[in-house]
């Protein structure tokens, strides 16, 4: 795989030829990785298209064994990948535990799915229907750079379980986990080509997926404006495109709630990963009359999140990703703007403190655009139809909570806001056995969940006539 050394840092990698990997944490290059380039693309669907064959031919049985010795072989691995994910993501080494446990339960789950992918059988006269679930072939997954492990998982592994191929494009920052889980599943005994992981540029091996005409489907993760590139190319040749995009989620208060416990768990609902988190919680929504109240308590819960050395286990913000990343969310907080900011330290790395903006106007870019950073903005409302109003006024619709102790009020709004996931009373989000995806311009389809598998096959109709042939 990668091969570790220490050069002096670049913060423009030459994306053409080679993928520097930095740490986060402290610029250092962590390693240097080959960039696939459209010609490499195309040989890997070659090698998958063959492998993929071989595969949907398996008994269920051996593809879900296989699966589960994959789950087995990540999990006797997490510690190394979770210690990796931290080197060259910034993450806090308790995230990336979670987060490399989280491949192993998306094996397991994925592989319990194979034998019940099961289709249907519809009355009909003068015969028998039934549908077939088929494998689509070859499927790309695009993932970013925020959330490497489990984002590249999400497609894989219901992909692999229903009988597909797949090529994985990690992000260029982030290339070192995808390419040791691929050794792992080799080591698993998943046949050779069935899962290959090419790093490589966006612009470059991402597009050369997209474009190839010998991917059925691409599973892209990334930002809107990407996200939309892909499906138009994609759907000139009629591919199957999944997109999860971008987010500027509500957290909307009432004066009814445990203030106590909301203002508690606001500021992990946007500080968790450094902010880079498309269900961040980015927009505060607090009934005026308990707004006062709620930012005094919500100050010292901000100020005393611990943000340093991602490695050290008592952290619980890590940096920025990249140099770029942090000039990014530089541009939306003007320095003397009224607010709640953390500490984070100086020196190297892409550190950004923990900010609240307080009297932002709802239509300021920062109230309205994804930041991606370890901002948020606290917005009053005065009733129900109010939150719901200020809730709804993004393009975005990924996630959101709601904090009330009125039940009726939770449905309600849980009904209005237009979002694909919402949680009342807490901040969760994502777990793998429930549907993950999003309304209006954070994207199309849906992953996890029951219905993961469904999503990587073609259904055929078959009728089978039992009138006999005609005398
Ligand atoms: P990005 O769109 O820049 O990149 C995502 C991936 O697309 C990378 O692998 C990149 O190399 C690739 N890519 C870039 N240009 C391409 C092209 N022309 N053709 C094909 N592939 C191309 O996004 P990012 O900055 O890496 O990730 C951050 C974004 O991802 C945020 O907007 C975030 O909200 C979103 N995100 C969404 C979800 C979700 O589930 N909805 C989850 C995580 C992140």
């Amino acid at each position: 795989m990668s091969h570790p050394h220490t050069s002096h840092p670049q913060t423009s990698p030459p994306y053409d030829h080679e993928l520097q990997v930095l740490d986060p944490a402290t610029e250092e290059v962590v390693a240097t990785v080959p960039a696939a380039s459209a010609q490499d693309v195309a040989d890997a669907v070659g090698r998958a298209a063959k492998a993929q064959v071989r595969w949907a031919a398996l008994a269920p049985a051996d593809r879900a064994r296989l699966l589960r010795r994959f789950a087995a072989v990540v999990d006797g691995h997490i510690e190394e990948l979770a210690r990796l994910e931290v080197r060259e993501a910034g993450h806090t080494l308790g995230n990336a535990r979670w987060e490399a446990g989280n491949v192993r339960d998306l094996l397991d789950y994925a592989a319990g799915g194979v034998e019940r992918l099961t289709g249907r059988q519809i009355p009909v006269a003068g015969g028998l229907d039934i549908t077939l679930l088929e494998p689509l072939g070859v499927v790309g997954v695009i993932a970013p750079w925020n959330f490497p492990l489990p984002i590249a998982a999400w497609g894989t592994a219901p992909a692999l379980a229903a009988g597909n191929a797949v090529i994985l494009k990690p992000a260029e920052t982030t290339p070192l986990t995808a390419l040791r889980v691929a050794e792992l599943a080799l080591e698993a005994g998943l046949p050779e080509h069935l899962f290959q992981v090419l790093p490589g540029a966006g612009p470059v091996a991402g597009a050369a997926l997209v474009e190839h005409p010998g991917v059925a489907k691409i599973v892209f993760t990334g930002s809107t404006a990407v996200g939309k590139q892909v499906l138009a190319k994609g759907s000139a040749l009629l591919k199957r495109v999944t997109l999860e995009l971008g987010g500027k989620s509500p957290n909307i208060v009432f004066a009814d709630a445990d203030i106590e416990a909301a203002a508690a768990a606001a500021p992990m609902s946007f500080l968790d990963n450094s902010g880079q988190d498309c269900c961040a919680r980015t927009r505060i929504l607090v009934q005026r009359s308990v707004h006062d109240r709620f930012l005094e308590l919500l100050a010292p819960a901000v100020e005393s999140v611990v943000v340093g050395d991602p490695s050290d286990e008592r952290t619980q913000m890590g940096p920025l990703i990249s140099r770029s990343q942090l000039e990014r969310v530089r541009s939306y907080v003007d320095a003397d703007a009224p607010g709640i900011r953390g500490k984070a330290p100086e020196g190297p790395g892409f550190w950004f403190p923990p900010t609240v903006l307080t009297g932002v106007d709802p239509d300021a870019r920062v109230a309205v655009e994804e930041v991606f950073g370890p901002v948020a903005v606290v917005l009053p409302f005065d009733d129900e139809a109010d939150a719901i109003r200020l809730a709804n006024a993004t393009d975005y619709g990924l996630s959101g909570s709601i904090w009330t102790r009125d039940i009726g009020r939770a449905l309600r709004v849980s009904q209005a806001v237009r979002a694909g996931n919402l949680s009342v009373n807490s901040h969760s989000s994502v777990r793998y056995w429930t549907p993950f995806g999003g309304f209006k311009q954070s994207g199309i389809g849906r992953e996890l969940g029951p219905d993961a598998l469904t999503a990587f096959t073609e259904t055929k109709n078959v009728f089978i006539s039992t009138e006999g042939p005609a005398q």
